[in-house]
Parts: C-alpha cells; structure tokens; sequence
C-alpha cells in the first residue's frame, strides 16, 4: 500500500511512515480484510466509509507541509482509522464522532493499538470541540457544503485546516490561519459521505 502510495505521488515520508505503522485491516470488518490495502473506501455501516488510504496520506501531507501538525482535531473519527494514522505523527488528537456505535467501533479499534495520544469525543464535530481549542491542525473527514465558522475560530494561530468543500462536486479546501486573516487555497476534487449535524 505505502509503495502505492509513492506512486501516486505522496512525497512526505513522515506520512508514509505513518501509514505503514497502522494496520489498515484491523479497523475493517473481518470479511473485508482482504480488502483493506486496496485503495478504495470501505463500508463501516452505519451508511459510513473507511476513507481511501491515498485521500488520507493526501490530506495529513497537505496539512503537514514541513511543519509539526501540533494538537489535532479530527471531526468525523468513523472507524478511528485516520486518528490512528494522524497520532503517529501528532501531539494530541481529539477525534469527534457524531453516531455513537461508530464511535465505540473506533474505541475498540484504538485501543487494540494503545495509542496514547488519542482521544475521542460523542459530539457534533461540525462545532468543533470548545473545550480542548484552539487546535494547530483541524481535519475535516466529512463534506461541508461550505466551510464551518466555528471550526475556524477554534484553528490557534498559524492553525492549518483541511475540509472537502462543495455542493454537488467538493474539493479539499486548506484554511490557514495567521492572526486574524485566513487563506483558503482549493486542492483536488474528493467524494467523502456529508457532513450533518446533530449527535444519533
Ligand atoms: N476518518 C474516518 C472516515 C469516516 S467517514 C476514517 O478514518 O476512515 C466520515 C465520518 O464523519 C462518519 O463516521 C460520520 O458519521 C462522521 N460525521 C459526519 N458529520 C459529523 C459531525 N458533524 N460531527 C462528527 N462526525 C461527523
């Protein structure tokens, strides 16, 4: 899969290491094992996907540029998997998850890896996460039809964000911040499942 990876044009090795360390398979249904280190999204139930390895080493490689992600928020933790991948390289992850078996999934699929790091969080990500603000880095694993204002003013300053933007047809958007201005450059096209709001 990393070897894959290079090809397609992921050039961070740290981001490589990452994806190398974390068993993609342990965080899919045991019948879709064979399946894990294709790159290709995967069901999860719950009408949700494991994202696509490429799109994942893709957005934490934007994110990165060079820097330390620093304290992370993931919205949108599915499976845990990306958390897993981004605590390789993180200080902290705070991932939220909106349906609640989804999120004990990912508890139990993190825990088999203990990872310190990491914390997880039942929680409308589309708000952010108020207590643990500001974060260094904020990724968005859902599509936003535009960017979400809280999830702005929670980025600490010099704070990267990273959502796939878009009605119809989404593309990553990069958010950074500097003192009170924010950038926003767009990257390539994505499909990721919508992001709602509200807890179930
Ligand atoms: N990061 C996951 C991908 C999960 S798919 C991985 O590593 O594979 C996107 C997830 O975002 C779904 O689990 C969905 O329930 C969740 N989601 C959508 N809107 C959300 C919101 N407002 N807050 C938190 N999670 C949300």
């Amino acid at each position: 899969m990393v070897e894959r990876l290079r090809e397609q044009g992921i050039r961070d090795e740290a981001v490589l290491a990452a994806m190398m360390r974390v068993p993609r398979h342990l965080f899919v249904d045991q019948g879709l094992a064979y399946s894990a280190y294709d790159d290709t999204p995967l069901p999860i139930g719950y009408q949700q996907t494991i994202s696509q390895p490429y799109v994942v080493a893709r957005m934490i490689e934007i994110l990165r540029a060079g820097r330390e992600l620093g304290r992370t928020l993931e919205v949108g933790a599915g499976c845990g998997y990306q958390a897993a991948v981004l605590s390789q390289i993180a200080t902290e992850v705070f991932a939220v998850e909106r349906i609640r078996p989804l999120l004990d999934l990912a508890r139990e699929n993190l825990r088999t890896l203990r990872l310190a790091n990491v914390r997880l969080k039942y929680a409308d990500g589309s708000l952010g996460l108020p207590e643990a603000a500001p974060f260094d880095t904020i990724i968005v694993a859902a599509g936003a039809r535009e960017l979400p204002a809280s999830l702005k003013q929670q980025l600490a300053a010099g704070g990267r964000m990273l959502v796939p933007v878009g009605s119809g047809d989404q593309h990553l958007t990069l958010v950074e911040r500097q003192g009170n201005v924010y950038r926003e450059s767009r990257f390539e096209a994505v499909r990721f499942v919508p992001l709602l709001t509200g807890t179930e």
